[in-house]
Order: C-alpha cells, then sequence, then structure tokens
C-alpha cells in the first residue's frame, strides 16, 4: 500500500542576509533554531517580530564562524534569553573575546561533520573553506526534507556539493558579480580576498555549483550572501538563472531562484 503523502512541518525564514549580518530562522512543530547572530540584539528582535516569532522560544543558536556579520548580536541575544549557542572549538576560542561572558551552561560544542538533533530535527555540519577559524554551514533533515544554508565559501568543493546534494531548498551564497568587483572602488589585497579560495563565491560560481547540487526534488534556491558594493539582486538572479539554463535547468514553478535581503526577512515557508 502506498503511503499517503505527509506534510512536512519543516519551516523557515531568512531573517537577514548579506555583508553587513546574516540571521536564519529555522522551525519544525518541536524545535526552534536560529543560525548566526550577525545583527544587533535590537535589529534581531525587530526581524523575529516581523516573522510574528519570539527569540525567546528559541532552543539554542548555531553559529557557523566568528566574523562579526555572523556573531555581532551573539552573546547579547544567548544572555537576554537564556539561550544555548552551539559552535565547533576552534570557533569558540576564535569568538569567545567577541562575544562577551557567557555562562557555562549555554556552552555547547558541535564539531565539523557532525548530526546533532534537536527534538524531531537533524542538523548536520559541514566545513567549508573561507578565512576564518574553522567555518562550518549547516543541512537540517526533517522528515526527509533537506534545507541547506551554505554561503561563506571560498569555492564549492566536491565535498560540499556532495553533503548538500539534492536539497528541497537551499539558501546558497552568491556573493559578487566578477566584474563589479574587479571595476569597483575596492583595493586588490581586499579584491583578492574575496575572489581567493577562502573568500566569497560570485555569481557564475554560484551557478555551476548549483547545476551540479541541484536535483529532481530540488524547488527553491534563496541566492543569499549579497554584496551591497559588488553585486545585485536582478543581476545575481539572472546571472544564477542564465548558468543553470545553460545547463538544461528551466527556472519557473518547479524551480525557483528568490531573493534574501540585507533588512527584511524572507516569508516564513515550509521545505
Ligand atoms: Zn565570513
Ligand atoms: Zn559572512
Amino acid at each position: 500500500m502506498k503511503k499517503k503523502a505527509k506534510w512536512s512541518n519543516l519551516r523557515f525564514s531568512v531573517l537577514a542576509s548579506g555583508s553587513t549580518g546574516n540571521a536564519c530562522y529555522i522551525e519544525t512543530d518541536q524545535s526552534r533554531l536560529l543560525v548566526d547572530v550577525g545583527l544587533s540584539g535590537k535589529k534581531i528582535e525587530g526581524l523575529f517580530k516581523k516573522i510574528q516569532r519570539d527569540p525567546k522560544h528559541l532552543d539554542g543558536i548555531l553559529v557557523t564562524h566568528e566574523h562579526s556579520d555572523h556573531i555581532k548580536g551573539l552573546g547579547i541575544l544567548s544572555r537576554r534569553f537564556k539561550l544555548p549557542i552551539y559552535a565547533n572549538e576552534k570557533t569558540w576560542l576564535a569568538m569567545e573575546s567577541q562575544i562577551g561572558a557567557i555562562p557555562t551552561d549555554l556552552k555547547f560544542q558541535f564539531d565539523c561533520e557532525r548530526v546533532k538533533t534537536f527534538g524531531d530535527l537533524d542538523v548536520e555540519s559541514f566545513g567549508v573553506s573561507h578565512d576564518a577559524a574553522s567555518p562550518q554551514f549547516y543541512v537540517f533533515h526533517h522528515e526527509g526534507k533537506k534545507l541547506t544554508l551554505a554561503t561563506d565559501m571560498g569555492y564549492v568543493s566536491d565535498r560540499i556539493k556532495w553533503t548538500v546534494k539534492d536539497s528541497d531548498m537551499l539558501i546558497f551564497e552568491s556573493n559578487h558579480d566578477i566584474d563589479m568587483l574587479m571595476m569597483g572602488r575596492y583595493p586588490w589585497n581586499i579584491k583578492r580576498r574575496i575572489l581567493g579560495d577562502q573568500g566569497h563565491v560570485s555569481n557564475e560560481d554560484a551557478g555551476e555549483a548549483l547545476a551540479e547540487i541541484i536535483g529532481d526534488r530540488t524547488r527553491r534556491v534563496y541566492l543569499a550572501h549579497l554584496s551591497k558594493d559588488n553585486n545585485m539582486k536582478d543581476l545575481a538572479r539572472m546571472s544564477v538563472q542564465q548558468t543553470l539554463e545553460k545547463h538544461g535547468y528551466q527556472i519557473g514553478e518547479e524551480l525557483g531562484l528568490y531573493d534574501t535581503d540585507a533588512e527584511h526577512p524572507t516569508e516564513l515557508i515550509t521545505v
């Protein structure tokens, strides 16, 4: 007998994304998690209001790496609502001086290439190449659904592609347009950092990587961590779309490309 299809109750909203601050909210009926707190505590609370959720109900905060656009409000939010923080050992060491004192009972270790279970939500961590102590991102598994969050990748390694392959939805880095970056006002050493293997993924490279990652069940890709100076939403979307179409994908109802914003949360959506 065929099993009746069940509604998933895995939901998420990208609260904010970009070089000015990152935070992503993920929930099921049993668990509520936040990944990164790259904005002030006050701003984060405002973003939670916009999706009709309250940070005091969070089960924990997962940290990707110690750059300030990911941990700016971390200490404040954790202390205010007594929220457990999860990060790997090297990230804890690198960020401790920046986030203020965290009580021991709120400090947890979440190592790279591990799976942790929060109620009915399994979270898998994977390492990325980026100029931080030990950056890691996450894949969320719930009742057969797979949601990937992957930004701040210097480049998309085969290992990452394999880990995030055939996700139902992805929040995926599309940081800069190479021409805008090259012609822009950034000094050469910064340009070199962004373009390098430990910097950020360009629109062009995001499209090429996604062409290998997207599978039959992939419905939505949210383009994330866009540079304020070296990218534009339309440009990122067009560039990724063109690359995907070159590889035979059709962008439309079955597979959509979506924006994220530096200041406004994406609609809380069911995966
Ligand atoms: Zn970073
Ligand atoms: Zn970042």
